[in-house]
């Protein structure tokens, strides 16, 4: 599983950690399936933006990087984000692995020097045709994602010839045609290689800032040769160790819907002529708006999600993320969303479910967890939330699988107001529907943990159990029944304080 590298030019923001979290969460998902998996994330550090920030800033690329990259990793810890290897690509092991990539395509005859004229954005470090170019406010040619004017640059460069890959590779996607999630957009990737592939530039020689090619070293690498080839790099392709047969190909990229021409139709070229296999698959998500524009340092409507945090809490947040868009689509970010969805989800039900619960067992059981009913109505709806928790997942898609364990809360909370044990005297009829509530408690706290680690563990503790959540495993240990009674059931202090909108 991959994140894309981030590009250092920018402090970490909601955007990067939306990508991120998405991440996480199907990792630890995938974990409780107990499948191994490596998380992997990192920074992307070299280039022409790097080079003249560097420069406006008085200090050397590296340093540059060097100040950076250490608060994306900061960011994902406090983010809660269960990665295995954060790579920088101005790592010597990097710099061995793209010059063999680079090298096994220039072998294969698919590199090749050439002139190039182009409309080029040095935002997006890309050359745009005349059709791709938008005006904004009587200004022509600005770019379509940086809203700014793009520069004329001419150059001699080496190219990949990605237009001699176009066969190839929509017969690779007509082989594996659920590669790209969701499907709406692996639509948009294949319509990008029907329209025609043009051979695309990978060295500049005005940058000095990445990797030389092993060729011809007046050449540096420029992007897409550097960044995309993290993804090898991180698992020992061409240093001979045991991660790259294991490891590759890759089962999920993660990445952005402005990225897919890069992932979808770039890379599984160059890796076919460098004679490694595609990627199984790619998970592309939309961009989390703020007032319906991508957010980005150029429009200054930086989110930073750590200050959220202080707010809501490390879990609301993450569920937040998770919950409140659909992947692949667009969100929209507000505050007062944020707090809503929080409210309704968090605090009055799932925080609501296992206070409640707590002080029931408290005043009617001894403060002892009773055992469920085997013929328990929640049994069956248990049973679903599983089943469609884990179709959700494997789709790619946390707010549905969410959704679906969430049924499961619903109906615990009208379970219990339906037969308000509340009210009745203690006896074994209120320990059936404790021990059912507990049991449903048990059963979402394994399959919410991808999402909320800390809370969903607090759960467990609380009403009992032993272990971590996180050794947990679906469908095994989520079969209904597996609740072990005489345990003290504690209250705590709320899971969700209830937030003012
Ligand atoms: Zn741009």
């Amino acid at each position: 599983m991959t994140t894309p590298i981030y590009y250092v030019n920018a402090e970490p923001h909601l955007g990067h950690a939306y990508t991120t979290i998405v991440g996480d969460a199907l990792t630890r998902w995938h974990r409780l399936l107990g499948d191994e998996v490596m998380y992997l994330t990192g920074t992307d550090e070299h280039g022409l933006k790097i080079q003249q920030a560097a420069e406006e800033a008085g200090t050397t690329p590296q340093a540059f990087a060097d100040e950076i990259a250490p608060k994306f990793a900061a960011a994902w810890e406090r983010l809660d984000i269960a990665y295995d290897d954060f790579i920088r690509t101005t790592e010597p092991r990097h710099y061995k692995a793209v010059e063999e990539i680079l090298q096994r395509c220039y072998d294969a005859g698919d590199i090749e020097l050439d002139t190039f004229a182009g409309k080029y954005c040095v935002s997006c470090e890309e050359y745009y045709s005349d059709d791709e170019l938008i005006t904004i406010d009587g200004v022509p040619d600005c770019c379509p994602i940086h809203r700014r004017p793009v520069e004329y640059f001419e150059e001699e460069n080496y190219f990949f010839r990605l237009s001699r890959f176009e066969d190839r590779l929509l017969d690779w996607y007509a082989q594996h045609p659920t590669a790209m999630k969701p499907e709406h957009r692996g639509n948009e990737a294949l319509g990008l290689i029907k329209g025609g592939l043009r051979d695309f530039s990978i060295s500049r020689t005005s940058l000095k800032w990445g990797v030389p090619l092993p060729w011809d070293p007046n050449h540096v690498t420029y992007v897409w040769f550097d960044a995309l080839t993290n993804y090898l790099t991180a698992v020992g392709f061409g240093d001979g160790t045991e991660g790259y047969e294991k490891w590759w190909p890759v089962d999920y990229h993660l990445i952005g819907k402005d990225i897919v021409r890069q992932h979808c139709v770039y890379w599984p070229a160059m890796l076919m002529s460098a004679g490694i296999d595609p990627p199984k698959g790619w998970a592309i998500g939309g961009w989390l708006l703020v007032d319906n524009e991508k957010m980005s340092k150029t429009s200054g409507n930086v989110v930073n999600p750590l200050d959220l945090i202080d707010d809501i809490g490390l879990d609301g947040f993450r569920y937040y993320v998770l919950a409140d868009t659909a992947y692949g689509n667009d969100g929209d970010f507000t505050y007062d969303g944020l707090v809503a969805r929080y409210n309704a989800d968090l605090a009055n039900n799932l925080g609501n479910l296992a206070a409640r619960v707590a002080t029931v067992v408290g005043k009617k059981c001894g403060g002892v967890g009773t055992a469920p009913n085997p013929d328990s109505a929640l049994a069956a709806v248990a049973a679903t939330a599983v089943e469609d928790t884990t179709r959700w997942w494997d789709e790619v898609q946390p707010s549905r699988a969410l959704d679906a364990s969430w049924q499961l809360v619903r109906a615990t909370n009208a379970h219990l107001e339906a037969n308000e044990p509340w009210k009745a005297d203690p006896g074994p009829e209120v320990d059936a529907v404790m021990g059912d509530a507990l049991e449903a408690l048990r059963i979402v706290a394994i399959l919410a943990s991808p999402a909320i680690p800390s809370t969903a563990q607090a759960v467990w503790e609380r009403i009992g159990q032993t272990g971590a959540v996180t050794d947990q495993r679906v469908p095994a240990d989520t079969a209904w029944g597996g609740y072990q009674p005489g345990a003290d059931v504690i209250k705590g202090a709320p899971l969700f304080p209830r937030l003012k909108a």
